[in-house]
């Protein structure tokens, strides 16, 4: 069997996913919750898309199963497929089917990686018929009270060439999840990786600066991830300098020369 039908994960924490919201967004992913309104958190990678997702699920107590969107991901890896058994075959549900049955959040990560015929599958979910029509079994299955569809969408990466459809954007209500302000980045830094409120802030104007360099030259800057990974390595013994080299400037850019200017803004903080 195809190796990406498994590779989805169903979620149900005991523990609160700790999340800082940045404006209202708690309320409004709830409403929509509440209406059966898909929803489309756009932000760049690293964000925090992923662990709002995480702490709605808690707090709307529904299961969560999550699905990494690539470009060989098929229609039937969402939604089933027959297996051959030796005693003859069994359908087997794929992940958007078993959310829809029960009453799971589903959650399409970087949704604009899978195919336009995989994403089309997607359509009747999204209004009115809120059902899943499965061609092979015949079956039309109706989403259970709780079911909701989220995905999500970082609108740079890749922007020339892949988009979402308008036919497909316009079923979703958007959410827009930026990088945080300083202050909260610092404390998200701080409460993730455990560092102190000093360290925690240095990252955070580190970051502030590479990110003034996105339009010179660098593709991606640094995420929130990032920080907390460098602050991570810096508990560990690592001196503060060589974390960042490791955690933030290398992850960003193998060119010589912005790597060099990225590891100057490093000397320059710390
Ligand atoms: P994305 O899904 O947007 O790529 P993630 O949700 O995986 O990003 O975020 C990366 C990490 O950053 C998370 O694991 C978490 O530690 C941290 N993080 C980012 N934003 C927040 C936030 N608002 N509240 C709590 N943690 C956050």
């Amino acid at each position: 069997m195809d190796q990406s039908v498994h590779d989805f994960a169903v979620r149900q924490p005991r523990d609160e996913p700790w999340y800082r919201p940045a404006g209202n967004e708690v309320t409004l992913f709830e409403q929509c919750h509440n209406r059966g309104l898909a929803v489309m958190l756009k932000g760049p990678t690293g964000c925090g898309k992923t662990r709002f997702v995480e702490h709605m699920a808690w707090r709307l107590g529904r299961p969560l199963i999550t699905i990494p969107c690539h470009d060989d991901l098929a229609a039937s890896d969402l939604i089933g497929r027959y297996l051959i058994r030796h005693d003859g075959t069994v359908w087997q549900d794929g992940p958007l089917t078993r959310a829809v049955r029960e009453g799971a959040i589903c959650y399409l990560d970087e949704v604009v990686e899978a195919r336009q015929d995989t994403v089309v599958v997607l359509h009747a979910l999204t209004d009115y018929r809120r059902t899943l029509p499965i061609d092979k079994t015949g079956e039309n299955v109706r989403a259970a009270a709780g079911f909701q569809l989220v995905v999500s969408y970082n609108p740079g990466y890749q922007r020339m060439l892949k988009d979402l459809k308008p036919s497909t954007r316009q079923r979703f209500v958007a959410m827009d999840l930026d990088f945080p302000t300083p202050e909260h980045e610092a404390l998200i830094v701080q409460h993730e990786s455990g560092v102190e409120p000093a360290l925690a802030k240095g990252l955070v104007s580190l970051a502030l600066r590479i990110r003034q360099l996105r339009d010179r030259g660098l593709a991606e800057v640094p995420s929130t991830r990032l920080l907390i990974a460098a602050g991570t390595l810096t508990l560990c013994g690592i001196p503060v300098r060589e974390a960042c080299y490791a955690a933030v400037v290398s992850p960003l850019s193998d060119e010589p020369s912005m790597v060099s200017t990225l590891r100057d803004l490093v000397n320059g903080t710390f």
